[in-house]
């Protein structure tokens, strides 16, 4: 069956939805997507305090105090960040005050030490028992107050929420160690084919190096997933039977090869006898043929499965269109697909035969603007061409070709979908 890459896409994510819940570290739970609203369970900052370093005093005291007519306060105690006071300021005195440290009651303002004698005392061995004033101050001046950051109870970050720094710095500030968020999904690796050799062999006349299986492991880790990797299933039922069966323990599986139309593509075949299962023509380049069904061998829980092909640059390029956003989706992301941007093309993009095209490029910021070149010969088999590729620049189906100068839209593959 011939469908488009967009039906393909709604087919399959379709099949997904939102994963259970774990409660994980905070640290442990960077780049995933919090399952709950988390709420203040205090004020934060806990109690008004000084944003410097200086005096707490009351305003009024500083009235009409400048440099040539300092106003001489009394030092009645000191408090550090930590500490809890234990004086009150009155009219006459100050406490001297570190950043952080709470408000003295009576005190109204925090005159800072650079507006202060405090520096000339100390460099000339005078007593701090003293201090003069040399600014007025207004009420509440570098006071930082109680639940300027956090009130208690607000919803400080809301469920769907992606943890980054800023987030889990502030989960750590309202005392959360641990926290519910959509479980990574567990995703199983086969590649498949008689001719592939695990790497570690010894190289062998007319096989290759298994390289399938280890840049779907790395895209579906940059994805968020959890990679397993299954290893090598041999073109016969048996032995791909079985590998499909150790591949069930996982909440997407992904095959490569074996789903095109060569002789000893029993992939398929296997397939069909485990569960239900579809096998698409997309119109893509690369990357059409595409199989996706539940596979239900023993009766386990159905797991879906995605049936990449072989050639090593249509298997990234599928999964880039249709694992990943099911990976997303199972980690409970709002946005699935990569951002796109349009550039100026300044190579020409070849449609054969109507299918939407995505061509490996690379794209560059020259004065302002964003212009794209393609990486060199496109064969789904060279798969150095993706080394330098930054983005897949798109020729829509009904498109024969795009010149150089043309705008075309690029899925930008190294840039997050959060920018947009
Ligand atoms: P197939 O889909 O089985 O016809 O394979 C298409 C092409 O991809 C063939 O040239 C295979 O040798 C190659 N191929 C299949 N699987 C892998 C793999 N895991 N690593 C590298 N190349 C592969
Ligand atoms: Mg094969």
């Amino acid at each position: 069956m011939m469908i488009s890459v967009e039906e393909a896409r709604t087919r399959i994510l379709g099949h997904f939805d939102i994963l259970d819940p774990e409660f994980k570290s905070i640290l442990d739970a960077q780049g995933q997507v919090l399952a709950e609203d988390m709420i203040g369970p205090f004020d934060l900052p806990p109690l008004d305090n000084s944003a410097m370093d200086g005096y707490a005093i009351i305003s009024g005291d500083a009235r009409g105090a400048s440099e040539y007519k300092p106003v001489t306060l009394r030092v009645v105690g000191s408090l550090a960040a930590g500490q809890v006071p234990t004086k009150n300021v009155v009219h006459g005195t100050a406490i001297r005050i570190m950043t952080g440290a709470p408000i003295p009651d009576g005190a109204d303002a925090v005159v800072p030490f650079e507006n202060t004698d405090e520096m000339d005392r100390k460099s000339s061995g005078r007593e701090l028992s003293e201090i003069d004033v040399r600014t007025e101050v207004p009420a509440s001046a570098n006071i930082r107050l109680a639940g300027q950051d956090v009130e208690k109870g607000d919803r400080v970050i809301p469920k769907g929420t992606i943890l980054g720094a800023a987030e889990i710095g502030v989960l750590a500030s309202l005392g959360y160690e641990h926290v519910n968020v959509f479980r990574r999904p567990v995703v199983s690796i086969i590649a498949t084919g008689n001719e592939l050799l695990g790497i570690g062999g010894e190289p062998e006349v007319g096989k290759i190096y298994d390289s399938n299986s280890y840049s779907l492991a790395a895209a579906v880790k940059k994805s968020g997933g959890v990679p397993r990797l299954v290893g090598i299933a041999r073109d016969d039922v048996d032995d791909l039977s079985n590998k499909l069966e150790a591949g069930l323990l996982s909440d997407i599986l992904l095959t490569s090869a074996g789903v095109s139309k060569g002789d000893y593509d029993i992939v398929k075949d296997v397939l069909a006898d485990h569960g239900q299962i579809d096998l698409w023509s997309v119109r893509m380049r690369p990357a059409k043929p595409l199989a996706f069904g539940m596979l239900d061998l023993n009766k386990s829980a159905p797991v879906p499965h995605l049936g990449l092909p072989g050639n090593p640059v249509s298997a990234l390029v599928g999964f880039e269109q249709f694992g990943r956003p099911a990976i997303r989706k199972m980690m409970g992301h709002k946005k699935l697909d990569r951002p796109t941007i349009w550039a100026t093309l300044e190579d020409a993009i070849y449609n054969y035969d109507n299918r939407k095209v995505f061509a490996r490029a690379v794209v560059k910021k020259r004065e302002g603007r964003y212009f794209v070149n393609l990486t060199g010969n496109q064969s789904s088999n060279i798969l150095t061409s993706m080394i330098r590729a930054n983005g897949l620049a798109i020729c829509p189906e009904d498109i024969a070709v795009k010149e150089p100068g043309q705008l075309v839209e690029v899925q930008m593959l190294d840039w997050p979908e959060e920018v947009f």
